[in-house]
């Protein structure tokens, strides 16, 4: 228990220790960026019946195989359908239908061709171009097919997923819980954020900064407040924490005199399943679950080290809880704007910001790297990874970046 584990066995051994939430019924519009709890059944066939794909005519390939801008195929136009109404008329030999866009293609046809190679000459149309056999039609079934599993449990409900939820009508939609959680910081030393100035006290920064990133992850968290480092005030709050489906609490998880998070966490009967991890900053980082599973998190109290866990251990284990099948953040590689020196046998979470040159991104080190130093963190759009057997990088040296934000100043491809 008291050697170090790396940042992937430590995760590792989280994602074990936690499960799925129970699947809750919520409302087509809050569905949006949840997890399907249960597959999706089409029940209905879309489109209903082939339908054409272009404004244009409706005719028969065979009539009009030869036809080119010297030599147009003339036809009578015998309908005109539009999208929402039916085709009055079979088409014959010789003829077409004008038709619209998603309008369903009359009996006879077989290949529809778009008004712009086409000339309207009184009640004929002449076609001007050779057609593509069967061009043009979608044909019945093409987008959802009657009873066919269109979407299955464990998609993230994105803004296309919830157009297809709409098609199949579902008002309602079961998706997995979130978890609940609670907030607890520790420390003799902090100061509630609606609590005078005290010059000798320390701003509580990580309450907030653990609300602000369980919202990001859709999780709305209760906050405990400061608990002091006095095990009978620790041990009834952490008590109070361990109702909910994860705890947070961070600071007092070290090996220093007044660090009693651990012992009280040991005395309320948690399992501990590590508290030490290879990564720089934030190693003193403790694991337990309860009976009852509820998942515990020691986090270390500088405030940027429980930031950077909140983002490797945290995050994972409540995208896990959620459904999700993708609980990892999205990295790229990037250029070094710089060397890096650091000591090997940790991983070293490097606070960067991103540009884009010709060559690729290139990653740039958000200044002091303190695990006390916030201004870092609040800088930072991304980690670059110092893998734990090396030890130090430069310039123009390759790095993996952790992306913690997704948009950019402008389209990487000119278009
Ligand atoms: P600890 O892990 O309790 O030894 O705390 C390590 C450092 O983080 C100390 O300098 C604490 O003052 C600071 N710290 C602990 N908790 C917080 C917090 N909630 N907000 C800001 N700083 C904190
Ligand atoms: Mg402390």
């Amino acid at each position: 228990m008291t050697a170090y584990h790396s940042v992937i066995e430590a995760q590792q051994c989280i994602l074990s220790h936690v499960s799925k939430m129970q699947a809750e019924e919520v409302a087509l519009h809050d569905a949006l960026g949840r997890v399907l709890a249960e597959d999706v059944a089409a029940n209905r066939n879309h489109p209903p019946y082939d339908v054409s794909a272009m404004d244009g005519y409706a005719v028969r390939f065979a009539d009009i195989e030869a036809a080119t801008a010297d030599a147009p195929v003339r036809l009578m136009v015998v309908d005109d359908i539009r999208a929402g109404s039916m085709p009055q008329v079979k088409v014959l030999q010789g003829r077409a239908a004008r038709i619209m866009t998603g309008a369903p293609t009359p009996a006879g046809i077989d290949t529809v061709i778009r008004v712009e190679d086409t000339e309207v000459d009184g009640d004929d149309v002449l076609i001007l171009v050779p057609p593509v056999n069967g061009a043009n039609i979608r044909p019945l079934g093409e987008n959802l097919r009657n009873g066919e599993v269109v979407l299955s449990q464990g998609m993230e409900i994105t803004p296309g997923v919830l157009a297809i939820l709409a098609m199949v009508k579902q008002q309602q939609v079961s998706v997995f819980a979130r978890p609940t959680v609670a907030i607890l910081s520790t420390g003799d030393e902090l100061e509630g954020i609606d609590e005078p100035i005290d010059e000798n006290k320390i701003p509580d920064a990580n309450s907030h900064a653990l609300y602000a990133q369980c919202k990001a992850l859709g999780i709305t968290p209760t906050l405990l407040g400061i608990a002091h480092d006095n095990p009978i005030e620790l041990r009834a709050k952490l008590a109070q924490g361990l109702k909910h489906d994860v705890l947070l609490a961070s600071g007092g998880v070290s090996v220093g005199h007044h660090d009693f998070v651990r012992p009280t966490l040991d005395a309320l009967g948690i399992s501990m399943h590590f508290w030490r991890v290879a990564m720089r900053p934030g190693h003193p980082l403790a694991f337990g679950t309860t009976e009852t599973g509820c998942a515990v998190f020691g986090l270390p109290g500088n405030p940027v080290s429980s930031m950077v866990c909140f983002e490797q251990f945290v995050a994972p284990a409540c995208k896990s809880m959620m459904g999700y099948k993708k609980c990892f953040r999205r990295t790229i590689t990037a250029r070094l704007a710089h060397d890096l020196r650091d000591r090997a046998g940790r991983a070293h979470f490097v606070r960067v910001t991103l540009t884009r040159d010709e060559t690729g991104y290139v990653a740039a080190s958000t200044g002091t790297q303190g695990s006390g130093v916030l201004m870092s963190m609040a800088m930072a759009e991304g980690f670059a990874i110092v893998p734990a057997d090396v030890e130090s990088l430069n310039a123009g040296d390759m790095v993996t970046v952790q992306l913690l934000q997704g948009m950019d100043f402008q389209p990487e491809v000119d278009l």
